[in-house]
């Protein structure tokens, strides 16, 4: 018989590095190449067209209809000398990934020719044919068109031949059918709420700016080998697969020396990423084999989407160039570490003031404390439906296993801070502050030095971590839109913004001294919030107890977590900050329950037909012949001896013959238990059964063909086993 896995596994191993060639100039002379950024505006645009172009970036303003023909046309003149052909507007659907129809510069010239034309109004908008996107209902109404629209603050870029447009997607009724417009709306108010905070502090500040600076970790496995593993092409993962003898336990790989196919492939990326403007930093290996991490520079969070998104579609291009495919699921193996992306999320002025971090001046850190403790009761009042910004059906595997962040959000402050709180909340008010002379208000806060937190005891348990100057949301998925998590945190931490200032000036209305009033809410927001606080190990069962008993959310199945979106303060909070409506997070939430139902049926099914024609084959085979064995050997030595010498080949037929038996039951099981959830109407309902009854049952008919794969000899076993997909590079 032969076998395929030894053909790829024998492929993989002669593969050698890809030459790539290093660009003859340095990165700071190819970042950006195929981008369309300032520099290239203002080559390719009247003047007053690209003033009226970054006014509209730099402060929001509306788009002047009368200058998009004159951007196109430079555009165009842009594209067109870097061998464009065509162009496309660029979204990001509830699916993950992004969405692109790609349309050719031309039209009719009404001579019967062709000319090559790119208007303003194609700038501007397009009515992609979308019929098929998940739209939770809401292009079913009456209406099913939808609209993408030129996002201007996110640059234009080219990929190939196609001049790629960053837009948001729509309804026609104006409700968002992406991710894009609803994390501009969130950036938006949180701009608008946090400057109004700032104006305690810094009167002349304008707007306030939401950073994000990624961190993609990911997996490499050998095309060879990914080829003859059906369940990774089909579902991103291994649906079963013994543990390696040897994994991550020696600790070996992180920050190891990064293997040379891999180290060609990093560079081949990173090249072509610095071209696109993504401003990679950082590469590494990370704790499991085959497992590494990208991290560009932090920038304003809507490009930093926009960048991760791109991000992740060239890492598939640039990685099938190396011989290999890149797995962006939260948990393609059991038994070894999942992937995340970190999310490092602060606030900055444009004044430069970065919210999070600690000042010189004891009015610095009053600001420094609001703004902690208020992102604090953001995410403390809303702890559920951060969970659920980050839940998805692949995640769901990461979140709550050994080594990831649990599925309940709290956050890591340090030892530092953790003290600094304290302090205000238990020290005398007269003491906190004392008048001294012209010099106003002094405040009693502990000298905060500017490099505050120790770096060494990061708690790497915590899901939603302070680390210095920025948090770091760690649940957020490898493969997930980052601008999901993100919604959700700008939403609320505007919100908290808003309220504080409200209860602030309530009492400055009242005759309070302002710096009095600040700290009187602030002392009290420190006590409220207090429970999301936890520095200590989040994987452990005494902090699921304890969480519970703080009254955190504790609920980690995903369909049922995907409620918190329709929560009432959820609903109120996304109204109030003009993030969402209550439509739109129906209709999302439709469509969250929907993808996570079908994700868990193409596993089921995959896993039944992988057990039907790999497993249950291979395991018979192997049986028919240890049973030959027995026969041949009884008929050599007589039914005593030949009893006796074959006891532990009988033995091995039995086992054989009892797991098959439970896996063919498992299977049927699953199958049932899909027709029953199949028949249910209500996309939750459903999702939910698939939860219960389909999910569990999965994992059971894994167990019996994992001992399986230890039971049967290696050179019958079809499927690439671990050590060879974690190995091998
Ligand atoms: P880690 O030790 O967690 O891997 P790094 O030092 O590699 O952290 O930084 C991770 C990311 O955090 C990088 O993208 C970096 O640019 C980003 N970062 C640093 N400072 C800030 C900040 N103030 N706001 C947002 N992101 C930041
Ligand atoms: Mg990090």
């Amino acid at each position: 018989m032969a076998n395929l896995r030894f053909e790829v596994v024998a492929e993989a191993f002669k593969k050698r590095p890809v030459e790539v060639e290093t660009p003859k100039v340095r990165p700071s002379e190819y970042f950006a190449k195929y981008v369309f950024n300032r520099q290239k505006m203002y080559k390719y645009l009247p003047s007053d067209v690209y003033e009226k172009l970054i006014d509209v970036i730099d402060n929001g303003n509306r788009l002047d209809r009368s200058i998009a023909d004159a951007v196109a046309a430079g555009m165009k003149l842009w594209a067109e000398e870097n061998g464009v052909t065509h162009y496309t507007h660029w979204f990001q659907p509830l699916t993950e990934g992004t969405a692109e129809k790609h349309d050719a510069f031309v039209e009719h010239d009404g001579k019967g020719g062709m000319i090559e034309e790119f208007s303003g109004k194609l700038l501007v908008q397009q009515e992609p044919d979308a019929s098929s996107f998940p739209n939770g209902g809401i292009r079913n109404t009456f209406e099913a068109r939808g609209y993408s629209a030129w996002d201007p603050t996110s640059p234009v870029f080219i990929i190939d031949d196609t001049l790629c447009i960053p837009t948001i997607f729509i309804s026609y009724t104006g409700e968002a059918l992406d991710y894009k417009a609803p994390l501009l709306r969130s950036l938006h108010t949180l701009s608008e709420a946090a400057t109004e905070v700032c104006h305690y502090f810094y009167p002349q500040v304008k707007k306030v700016q939401t950073n994000l600076g990624w961190e993609q970790e990911y997996f490499l496995v050998d095309e060879s080998l990914y080829s003859a593993r059906p369940d990774l092409m089909l579902t991103g993962r291994t649906l079963m697969g013994h543990d390696s003898a040897k994994n991550q336990q020696m600790d070996d790989h992180y920050f190891g020396t990064i293997p040379e196919r891999v180290q060609a492939f990093m560079k081949d990326l990173e090249i072509q990423a610095l071209e696109l403007g993504i401003p990679c930093k950082t590469r590494h290996n990370e704790v499991a084999p085959n497992q590494f991490e990208l991290a560009p520079i932090y920038e304003e969070c809507n490009l930093a989407v926009d960048h991760n998104m791109l991000l992740m579609s060239l890492m598939k291009r640039v990685a099938h160039k190396h011989g290999f495919r890149v797995l962006l699921h939260e948990k393609p193996f059991a038994g070894v570490n999942g992937s995340g992306k970190h999310n490092n999320w602060s606030l900055c002025t444009d004044t430069g003031v970065l919210l999070h971090a600690a000042g010189k001046t004891p009015e610095d850190n009053l600001r420094f404390v609001v703004f902690i403790v208020e992102t604090l009761m953001g995410v403390y009042k809303h702890n559920g439906l951060l969970k659920a910004s980050i839940m998805s059906a692949t995640n769901a595997h990461r979140l709550g296993a050994n080594e990831a962040p649990p599925a309940i959000i709290s956050s890591f402050l340090g030892k530092q801070l953790t003290d600094l709180l304290d302090h205000i909340e238990k020290a005398d008010k007269e003491e906190l502050f004392a008048l001294a002379g012209k010099k106003g208000m002094e405040l009693d806060i502990p000298e905060i030095p500017e490099l505050m937190i120790d770096n060494t005891d990061r708690n790497r348990t915590s899901p939603f971590a302070f680390t210095g100057n920025r948090f770091e949301f760690r649940a957020v998925g490898s493969e997930a839109n980052c601008a999901s998590s993100l919604i959700v945190l700008n939403a609320a931490v505007a919100e908290a913004l808003e309220n504080f200032k409200a209860r602030v000036d309530a009492l400055i209305a009242k005759g309070e001294d302002q710096t009095s009033a600040i700290i009187d809410i602030v002392r009290e927001d420190i006590k409220t919030c207090k429970p999301i606080r936890f520095d200590g190990n989040g994987y452990s069962d005494e902090w699921k107890e304890e969480a519970q008993k703080r009254g955190l959310d504790c609920e980690a199945s995903c369909p049922v977590v995907f409620d918190r979106y329709l929560d009432k303060e959820s609903i109120e909070m996304f109204a109030k900050t003009n993030v969402m409506s209550e439509s739109e997070l129906k209709a999302r939430n439709e469509v969250k329950w929907e993808t996570y139902t079908k994700k868990i049926q193409i596993e089921a099914r995959v896993m039944g037909d992988l057990t039907m024609n790999h497993i249950i084959p291979v395991a018979t085979h192997y049986q028919s012949r240890l049973a030959k064995n027995v026969e041949g050997m009884i008929h050599i030595f007589g039914g005593e001896e030949g009893k006796k010498l074959t006891a532990r080949n009988v033995k091995i037929i039995r086992e054989i013959a009892e797991r098959t038996e439970s896996i063919e039951r498992g299977v049927e099981a699953l199958v049932d238990a899909r027709k029953v959830a199949n028949k249910i109407e209500s996309e939750r309902e459903k999702a939910v059964a698939y939860h219960d009854t389909v999910a569990p049952k999965m994992e059971e008919i894994r167990y019996q063909i994992d001992k399986l794969e230890l039971l049967v000899a290696d050179e019958l076993w079809t499927l690439p086993k671990y050590r060879e997909l974690l190995f091998i590079r």
